[in-house]
């Protein structure tokens, strides 16, 4: 069974709001298996909400709204909707009662303009919002558009604000989805989270090998962002968990040194999770990431067991300063070098004694490069108890990209470190 979106409002059409119920929205769905197949936003006009519901009731048998319930002008959802499914509107005694009960909470009188979220189309479900003023509704019944078919179609109305639309949905929207037995075997997923391979290499090295689950329902998913790779493997029912599982197991026997994590683990959070289970810490010396690594660190509740501290040493005189690196190394490599590197994360981890200190130096650009280090040079310097490794990647990007891919690969390189 389809499932669609509408999202209605014409502030999100003019960019005033951001649509966040439809990322929110086809998340919590998803998460539960069940993928929605199309989302609009339209504006706040009745024909434009009739015409989305019914070219959405044309393929889909569950259609969600958000937004145009309440008592202004422009919220016309529930009147275009009942409209559309030849509905008449009638007063709900509770939803009058909720009413009178929220105003005189407030010690407010209660706008006359607030009667008509006391309508519901005849029939409707309706949903007690205990955060604001307008119900959620849900109507069942034959397509308006194709009313002599047998088959049933279910339009979910929900308010606009997401304090109210959120905990409708999750308290009383999937509970009733659940028990709606028409709903399909939902889908199973299970999300990996890559690093340090780009994402056509991730579907080159597992691709081939799943083919074979592929023929048997699996789907795979790829969502690329900069510095990773998710994998997302789906398949429909309960009986196909013993598929998804044998995918897993695939993924991981094939590339299991770049997977990090899975479904909503972040790299930061795993690498504080294995300096704690080891007992052991880290110190940041970073240059051209400007902190970036420090701050995605202390981002992780329980950071503070594990990281001393990050230093963020931008000029020459603070590296020599603050990280013991030699004026003649910086004279004869430069900053963005190998030898730096290897001079400040040696040094940060002798001078703070830390068990792993990780430096960063390179050009972010969009000038200072040259034909020898072009714009995007990086250097990486990871000194452990055991020896110190420098890895150089060229990351062009915009700053902030950079910035972003550059502590990513800091994270990773610490990462298998900490693993071995
Ligand atoms: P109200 O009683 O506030 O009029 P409503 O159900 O009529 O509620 P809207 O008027 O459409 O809903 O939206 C109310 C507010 O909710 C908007 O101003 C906006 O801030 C927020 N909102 C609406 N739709 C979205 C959306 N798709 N994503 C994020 N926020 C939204």
């Amino acid at each position: 069974m389809n499932i669609e979106l509408i999202n209605t409002g014409s502030e999100l059409l003019t960019g005033r709001v951001l649509n966040t119920h439809q990322q929110w929205l086809c998340r919590q769905l998803a998460d539960r298996g069940y993928l929605v197949a199309r989302q609009v936003a339209v504006p706040d006009t009745a024909p434009a909400v009739q015409q989305a519901v019914r070219e959405a009731l044309g393929r889909a048998a569950l259609v969600i709204t958000t937004g145009g319930l309440g008592p202004t002008s422009d919220d016309l959802t529930r009147d275009a909707i009942a409209a559309l499914f030849g509905r008449q509107l009638v007063e709900d005694p509770a939803v009058v009662a909720h009413l009178e009960a929220w105003f005189a909470a407030r010690r407010r009188p209660r706008p006359a303009s607030t009667q008509v979220q006391a309508l519901v189309p005849e029939g409707a479900l309706v949903l007690p919002n205990a955060n604001g003023t307008a119900p959620g509704l849900i109507l069942e019944g034959p397509s308006p558009q194709q009313a002599s078919r047998a088959e049933r179609v279910w339009l979910v109305m929900l308010p606009g604000p997401p304090r109210e639309l959120r905990p409708m949905f999750l308290e009383q929207v999937l509970p009733w989805l659940r028990q709606n037995s028409r709903l399909p075997a939902p889908f199973l997923c299970r999300t990996l989270r890559s690093s340090g391979l780009g994402e056509s290499l991730v579907q080159e090295r597992i691709a081939g090998p799943l083919a074979e689950l592929v023929q048997a329902g699996l789907e795979i998913g790829y969502c690329a962002r900069p510095g990773e790779v998710d994998i997302r493997l789906s398949a429909r029912g309960e009986a196909v968990r013993p598929l998804l599982e044998e995918a897993e197991a695939t993924v991981r026997r094939l590339i299991g040194q770049h997977v990090y994590g899975d479904e909503d683990d972040v790299l930061e959070a795993v690498v504080v999770r294995l300096l704690t289970d080891r007992r052991q810490t880290l110190v940041l010396a970073e240059s051209c990431t400007g902190g970036r690594i420090a701050s995605r660190i202390t981002d992780v509740p329980g950071a503070s067991a594990v990281f001393l501290g990050g230093l963020v040493t931008y000029s020459n005189e603070l590296k020599q300063q603050c990280l013991g690196v030699h004026p003649q190394t910086l004279a004869e490599h430069g900053a963005a070098s190998e030898p730096v590197a290897r001079e400040m994360a040696e040094g940060a981890r002798a001078r703070y004694r830390a068990d792993y200190a990780l430096a960063v130096t390179g050009i972010a650009g969009p000038s200072g490069g040259s034909e020898v280090k072009p714009v995007g040079t990086v250097f990486l310097a990871l000194a452990t108890p055991d020896r110190t490794t420098v890895v150089l990647q060229v990351n062009t990007f915009d700053r902030e990209t950079f910035k972003h891919v550059t502590s990513q690969q800091g994270l990773e390189l610490l990462r298998r470190a900490l693993l071995g």
